[in-house]
């Protein structure tokens, strides 16, 4: 069976197990509270003593096991009178961290002497939320705990996968940019590439916002949700949104940015894993290596050239374990999000995916077809592992060693514009997220009732492209600037907290198109350069098992003998 179908057989069986073994389930009971590290909450240890009230915060996600529910009668803002859940009696497990965080001993002794390894009793008040339609909205929500178990056993086979690749991204990148630097020998050729290259993906993206506005201007998907689901989604999300919205504070300028591009240590860059960094540093080391006298320069090159070429072979042997890792990804973020939450925000979710489609259709379609002169099918059958891995790891720069090797093994095109358009591409182009960004800026405006100039949507449209060059290629980094496209626009930042529920799933919308354009991108620029592209299929890569996503690490290892050893057995 070939890679791909395995990754996708991975992908459905992990929405399977999402879907009926998650936290959210509806086939299983919901019988538990997850408390996120850092939420409140607030225990009665004696129900009917309001004096022996203790307030924890959670110092990890903690997980409260329902015992007993006590209801009561409550009366909401229409005057309606309904039973609900008002204690309920919980059990959970006093952990170290909660001794840690317990200086005094004052929680433990008002849980009867608890010490740490001990299940505890506890009366978990909860919250009557009273929304702007006068309904209550009762907090915390339950979820399954056998859900929560699954999806918490799963989710390192996850983190193993995402790790594995990330791991070989810097040497990577590093390698095959400074290898593909040198081996183009001609600094105004590349300099020429580098500014047409940010050109594109300038272009791209804001073509990409403004698609995603127009979308949300037909579909008005603001119009189509209830009031209630409104406050509700607030309430409900409204701390972690405050947290984006404070990253996106401490973010750095437009200024700061770009001073930023400059390693002032490159050996720390390239810890740290700052791509732009790394990218300027193995730019300019390799324009200083084709100057150099080539017999130096040669044995640097060569070096690097094999450090590349077994990075990409470790990409090929992490492969095999690539449908069991999207699988537990998948499983997770779907039995996290649940279905009740996307049926709230369907309209919204659809404008985004339809925005995608037309922008992967109609702007890649065309640059893809006119100007790299290959068949717009043939382009998506090379970049379907990329999209693949971007979609179940919303994280374009763990896809960013899958996406290079689609470029040059499925479309064949060169070291030399690949590397360093592909890896720039992953952290300045995200069209993906900023079309989403587009009709989240639009839906939030038409929910908060807020009317926007045509300046002001111009001004979504620069403040997008910008924030686009500042994300970093991670889960939810597109959320994170899109608190600062909200404020250019002058929409109140507190909308965030609307789409936080869904914003996970549509992270993988995104991504895969955000790989897909860089993708596309390069394409083009690599026949701008005069290269030809060509498609190779999985049955070309089967019959070479030296080149292709298919059969390469079948080979048998070959011991390698230490030089001195050699000549000393001789
Ligand atoms: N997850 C996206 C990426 O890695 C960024 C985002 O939209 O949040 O490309």
């Amino acid at each position: 069976m070939k890679i791909y179908t395995k990754i996708l057989i991975g992908m459905a069986v992990g929405a399977i197990i999402g879907l009926t073994l998650g936290p959210k389930s509806s086939f299983l009971t919901h019988d538990s509270y997850e408390i996120d590290k850092g939420t409140q909450v607030t225990l009665l240890t004696d129900k009917d003593n309001p004096e022996s009230e203790i307030t924890i915060r959670a110092t990890e996600p903690l997980s409260l096991r329902a015992q007993q529910t006590i209801m009561r009668e409550v009366t909401d803002g229409n005057g309606k009178t309904q039973e609900l859940p008002s204690l309920v009696r919980v059990k959970f497990k006093f952990t170290k961290k909660m001794g840690l965080a317990d200086k005094d001993g004052s929680m433990s002794k008002a849980l009867g002497g608890a010490k740490v390894g001990d299940k505890v009793e506890a009366w978990l008040v909860m919250q009557h939320r009273k929304l702007d339609s006068g309904e209550l909205l009762v907090l915390p929500v339950p979820v399954s705990a056998i859900g929560s178990t699954i999806v918490a056993v799963l989710a390192p086979v996850g983190k193993l996968f995402m790790r594995l690749i990330k791991m070989v991204i810097v040497p990577l990148v590093f390698c095959s940019l400074l290898v593909g630097v040198a081996g183009l020998g001609d600094v105004r050729k590349l300099g020429r590439l580098g500014g047409r290259t940010l050109l594109l993906y300038m272009m791209t993206t804001a073509a990409a916002v403004t698609i995603g506005l127009l979308a949300a201007h037909i579909v008005q998907p603001g119009n189509f949700v209830a009031e209630k689901d409104k406050a509700a989604l607030v309430a409900s999300f409204e701390s972690a949104a405050s947290g984006k919205v404070d990253a996106a504070v401490e973010s750095p300028t437009m200024v700061e940015n770009i001073l930023n591009i400059i390693p002032d240590n490159p050996v720390a860059s390239l810890s740290s894993g700052n791509m732009l960094q790394i990218i300027f540093f193995a730019f300019i080391f390799g324009i200083a290596l084709t100057i150099l006298d080539k017999k130096r320069s040669q044995q640097v090159i060569t070096l690097l050239d094999t450090v590349q070429h077994a990075m990409i072979l470790i990409i090929h042997m992490v492969m095999a374990v690539a449908p069991f890792g999207v699988a537990a990804l998948i499983a997770e973020v779907v039995g996290q999000s649940g279905v009740s939450i996307l049926s709230a925000l369907l309209v919204y979710s659809l404008t985004v995916v339809l925005g995608l489609l037309v922008l992967a259709a109609g702007v890649y379609g065309g640059l893809v077809k006119f100007v790299a002169k290959l068949p717009f099918l043939d382009f998506l059958k090379a970049a379907r592992p990329t999209q693949l891995i971007a979609f179940s790891t919303s994280s374009s720069s763990a896809a960013l060693p899958i996406t290079l090797e689609c470029a040059e093994q499925n479309l064949g095109i060169s070291k030399s514009v690949s590397s360093f358009v592909i890896p720039l591409g992953s952290t300045v182009n995200m069209d993906g997220t900023a079309l989403y960004q587009g009709v989240a800026a639009l839906f939030i405006a038409q929910v908060f009732d807020v009317d926007l100039t045509i300046g002001a949507e111009l001004g979504i449209v620069f403040a997008a492209t910008a924030a686009s060059i500042g994300a970093a290629g991670v889960p939810g980094a597109g959320m994170i600037t899109l608190a600062m496209v909200l404020t250019s626009a002058g929409i109140p930042t507190v909308g965030v907290a609307l789409i936080l529920g869904v914003d996970r799933l549509l992270d993988m919308f995104r991504t895969a198109v955000n790989v897909t354009g860089d993708l596309a991108v390069t394409a083009v620029m690599a026949s701008t350069e005069g290269e030809k592209l060509k498609y190779f299929s999985t049955d070309d890569d089967m019959k070479d098992k030296t080149r292709g996503f298919e059969g390469r690490t079948d080979r048998e290892p070959v011991p390698i003998e230490p030089e001195g050893e050699a000549e000393r057995e001789a």
